[in-house]
């Protein structure tokens, strides 16, 4: 493992983003144009980000630029890959191979599992052969327990723009071609929160192949942005290596401090109080992009705003047959800007309108019949 210090030149922010894959209608939020009509590359306003010295394995090849050859609706993305990347590059051209877990990594109970990441060396297991038709979304149940409401939509492994990565502590899927999360989705218990402390620096997700598109702790430095963590790293404090897991990128977005540190982090502490109740929480988050061209670093897209949708069980039952009609569902979305403030409260929707926002189907694997009314409701709970 190659411990190298800083780069600091190289951040060329060439990239364009013609079209976002994702094709999202925007959703009506409280702008802060101000965040967001600095030129291309300037990046966001000064504030204070705290980073500590971070040293970091960068991995064989230091991050590669995406190919984006993605199965995004747009095919005709003429996205300039990073300054010193290879475009050319795909996954399967690489001998280093996506290091995918064992089948059963994924278990809940594998709380030291992480310790394995970076040097499990799968080889092509699972690999990036042909990608996988669009069946639609699997099961999620089999996936995870993370996912045991269903997947959001068809992310694979091996898929460059829904690169799916399933963890002990969490599930994630990346899109490598925009080297944000697609969605992050993590279960919630008591058993999950104890008192380990909190790591300090981020690392590349090495679960994905070294040639896939990721973005580094570079891009954010003296952005503006914080690197907002989409399974919070106080939702996994059961051992260190637990927490330490939630610290890869394939787990983080732009996130504004506004948002990160205020509106965004009433709803992760919610959460958790909801723990501390007996209760237990399935939780996925992500972005939501619009025609947006504000780029941290070398081409990460900052999000418009970040949603999440929380199922609440009263007890430490969860999945798709235990969702009634009366279970608590909540959709926020919170605009990712330097103005947003007050608590999430103020920013619920239903799940269907972020489900229309982001394409991605919740609750997939509950009854179509009971999604229809948990999801069309707006939560209004105190
Ligand atoms: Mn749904």
């Amino acid at each position: 493992m190659a411990i190298l210090p800083w780069r600091t030149a190289l951040l060329a922010c060439s990239c364009l983003l013609a079209a976002c894959p994702g094709g999202a209608v925007l959703v009506p939020v409280d702008e802060d144009p101000g965040l967001f009509v600095a030129p291309a590359g300037a990046g966001g306003p000064a504030e204070p980000t705290s980073f500590p010295e971070v040293r970091f394995d960068v991995g064989a090849g230091g991050g590669a630029g995406a190919p984006f050859a993605g199965g995004a609706p747009s095919s005709t993305q003429p996205v300039v890959a990073d300054a010193g990347a290879s475009a050319s590059e795909t996954p399967g051209a690489s001998d280093a191979g996506p290091r995918v877990p064992p089948a059963d990594a994924g278990g809940l109970d594998a709380g030291g599992a992480d310790a394995g990441e970076g040097v499990s060396g799968q080889g092509d297991a699972g690999g990036v052969g042909p990608l996988p038709t669009d069946a639609g979304p699997a099961a999620g149940g089999p996936v995870s327990a993370h996912t045991a409401l269903g997947l959001p939509d068809d992310s694979a492994v091996g898929r460059l723009d829904r690169w799916l990565l399933v963890k002990p502590q969490f599930v994630s899927s990346y899109d490598t071609t925009r080297k944000t999360p697609r969605w992050v989705a993590w279960r919630l218990d008591a058993s999950w929160l104890g008192t380990a402390t909190r790591a300090t620096s981020f690392r590349r997700d090495a679960q994905l192949p070294a040639t896939a598109g990721q973005a580094r702790d570079e891009d954010f430095r003296n952005s503006g942005f914080d690197r907002g963590h989409l399974c919070p790293s106080a939702d996994r404090t059961r051992t260190d290596p637990d927490n330490d897991a939630t610290f890869v990128f394939t787990n983080v977005v732009p996130q504004t401090r506004a948002s990160n540190a205020g509106t965004w982090a009433t709803l992760e502490d919610d959460a958790r109080g909801f723990v501390q109740q007996g209760k237990s929480v399935m939780l996925v988050a992500g972005p939501v992009f619009g025609v947006t061209t504000q780029n941290v670093g070398s081409g990460v897209p900052v999000p418009l705003s970040t949603f999440k949708v929380a199922v609440v069980f009263d007890g430490p039952q969860v999945g798709a047959g235990a969702v009634t009609t009366s279970t608590r569902v909540i959709g926020v979305v919170v605009p990712n800007t330097a103005s947003v403030s007050g608590d999430w409260r103020s920013h619920r929707v239903s799940v269907r309108a972020i489900e229309q926002l982001t394409g991605l189907d919740f609750l997939a694997d509950v009854p179509r019949a009971v999604q229809d009314v948990v999801e069309t409701r707006v939560d209004a709970l105190p």
